[in-house]
């Protein structure tokens, strides 16, 4: 693992874990951790994220923690714990006994404060937030001194404590961090560590009336911990002074910060905060709505765990800011449906087709590969009868040039079935077409003619008898924007949601191998793209959402550029 080429092909955060084990840096250790804060689900920007930090601890023998990073305890509520946990797990990673919460450290943290303010470098400050903007100075202008910042340390300490005890309201009071008012880097002028908030916390209830800020927090949160390598996201890079700063101060073990650019996908979101808006204001069914980017949203709409991670493999990591391209993600999910999904045959659009020289009672069984890419899948028998469904659109009264599927006259192949050719078309008194008669060769059987004679389509059908009535659901992009974010003045990105996003289909047909599949199945729907049982069906009716068509713009792109 560590010879020189493949460290080549690494990404540069696994280059420099393999060099603190060649250097014997961490002892030879790696801990990592994935930190989210229980405010929201997760999305496919986490999944980056995870399968990075569980990733690097699996392939270099080391461990990974989940680490709930809750010290706000405002926006934090256990479902959100629950669905995180589900979603790593579902991704496929193991915190085996390493499940923490950030706030189980509020004492250590709260005596590391202590420990501060008695080395004379953190004070009690009483300025109000605006004042400590005003004071604080611009990136040109340097910041001025709070007239608290030189109190005496023990009169520091007594009211520190006294916040900590409840007897100051909201906002009167911080504890900040002594630094350097005129540091060029803002973050380092005298940031504030804590703040006063008397609310009701998920795990500690009304215990703390204090709350570390994020900085203090998230650092003493990977000391306290053991992590070597914690890794975040570039918005956090004029942050590392301050993370090692406070690491400096104290007698604790002092992790390395390495930071990499988050995912950005294109026609959708990634942030909590709006993803949050879209569930509360009705733009989307739930967090796992199977448009929205959430794991669970992604689950739902019948993504495995292994294509989820293939795609974070081939994103790569770096720290360029870069959108990814959405089609690229489809990509990685057809190349995995395309080896496991079982093949089965659904009409969406139903049109009826009566095959009037096929005797009235008879059903026969027709044997179908279930899947070509793995023959171990095996074959199905598909039953055939006189009355069968195909797509409306795979039939034209009037076709045009290049139309190879049914017109009058002409002959097709049902798949694994025989030879039709249509020769009359039904229609209702408006002129619509509501089905269409055809005979069929009974020497075609199986598909191929003996007499050597060649169609041109070749359709897929479903038994009208025998088939299984469903709902499908079909998806596009959320947003009909590539970036959500490009608005007009006064707008905002929920203008650029896609009135088209949904397609319900109540009518489809489907043959009957589908008929006890459980939620979450997956199976190909031939010509039709993959799909999966969503968890709203029920004994009368089942319900399948398209997760994506057979179409992979994205291996044409490859294909055009390679050119
Ligand atoms: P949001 O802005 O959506 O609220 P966040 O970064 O505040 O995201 P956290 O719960 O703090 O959400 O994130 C947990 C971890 O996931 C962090 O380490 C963060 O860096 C990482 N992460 C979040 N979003 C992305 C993303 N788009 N790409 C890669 N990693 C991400
Ligand atoms: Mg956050």
């Amino acid at each position: 693992m560590t010879d020189e080429k493949t460290n080549e092909k690494r990404d540069f955060i696994r280059q420099i874990v393999a060099e603190d084990i060649r250097t014997s840096k961490w002892d030879g250790e790696v801990c990592t951790r994935f930190p989210p804060e229980p405010n929201g689900y997760l999305h496919i920007g986490h999944a980056k994220s995870v399968c990075l930090n569980f990733g690097i601890a699996a392939e270099f023998g080391g461990k990974c923690n989940l680490r709930f990073d809750d010290t706000n305890p405002v926006k934090e509520e256990p479902e959100y714990v629950e669905s995180i946990k589900e979603d790593v797990r579902w991704l496929g990673w193991d915190w085996e006994d390493r499940l923490y919460f950030a706030s189980d450290y509020f004492q250590q943290m709260y005596d590391y404060a202590v420990e501060l303010i008695k080395q004379g470098k953190a004070y009690v400050e009483e300025l109000s937030a605006e004042q400590i903007r005003e004071y604080r100075g611009t990136l040109t202008d340097p910041g001025k001194n709070s007239p608290w910042r030189d109190r005496p340390i023990e009169e520091n300490l007594d009211l520190f404590e006294r916040m900590k005890n409840g007897e100051f309201p909201d906002g009167s009071k911080t504890l900040r961090a002594k630094i350097d008012m005129a540091s060029p880097n803002i973050n380092l002028r005298d940031p504030v560590i804590y703040r006063i908030l008397h609310a009701e916390h998920h795990r500690t209830g009304r215990k703390w009336c204090v709350y570390p800020m994020y900085d203090w927090a998230h650092g003493l949160e990977d000391s306290i911990e053991g992590v070597t390598h914690s890794i975040c996201t570039m918005e956090f890079e004029n942050h590392r002074p301050l993370y090692d700063w406070y690491l400096d101060q104290l007698p604790v073990h002092h992790p390395q910060q390495i930071e990499f650019a988050r995912l950005n996908l294109s026609y959708t979101l990634m942030s909590k905060r709006k993803l949050q808006r879209l569930v509360q204001e009705g733009y989307v069914n739930g967090w796992d709505d199977p448009r929205m980017p959430t794991l669970s949203g992604l689950r739902r709409r019948g993504y495995s765990p292994a294509s989820i991670r293939n795609f974070c493999d081939v994103i790569g990591v770096n720290k360029f800011y870069s959108t990814v391209d959405m089609q690229l993600l489809e990509h990685c999910v057809r190349q995995d449906l395309n080896k496991t999904s079982p093949r089965v045959m659904g009409v969406l659009k139903p049109l009826k087709v009566v095959i009037e020289n096929y005797p009235q009672d008879k059903v026969e069984y027709l044997e179908a590969v279930n899947n070509p890419e793995d023959p171990g899948a095996g074959t199905r028998q598909v039953p055939f009868s006189r009355v069968i469904y195909i797509e409306q659109n795979d039939f034209m009264e009037e076709p045009p040039k290049k139309f190879f599927r049914l017109a009058p006259g002409r002959e097709v192949r049902l798949r694994y079935a025989y030879f039709v050719t249509c020769t009359d078309v039904v229609k209702a008194d408006n002129g619509e077409i509501i089905g269409i008669r055809c005979t069929y060769d009974p020497a075609t059987r199986g598909g191929d003619a003996p007499d050597g004679r060649k169609v041109k389509g070749t359709l897929h059908w479903v038994s009208a008898e025998q088939a299984v009535d469903a709902e499908v659901r079909l998806y596009e992009t959320l947003f009909t924007k590539e970036n959500p974010e490009d608005v007009a003045e006064g707008d905002d990105f929920t203008d650029n949601i896609n009135p088209n996003s949904l397609e319900v289909l109540a009518d489809c047909k489907i043959e009957p191998c589908v008929k006890d599949l459980k939620p979450l199945s997956r199976v190909q729907f031939e010509r039709n793209g993959y799909f999966c049982v969503d968890p709203d069906s029920d004994e009368n009716r089942l319900v399948f959402n398209r997760t994506v068509s057979l179409k992979d713009t994205w291996a044409k792109i490859q294909k055009k550029q390679k050119k």
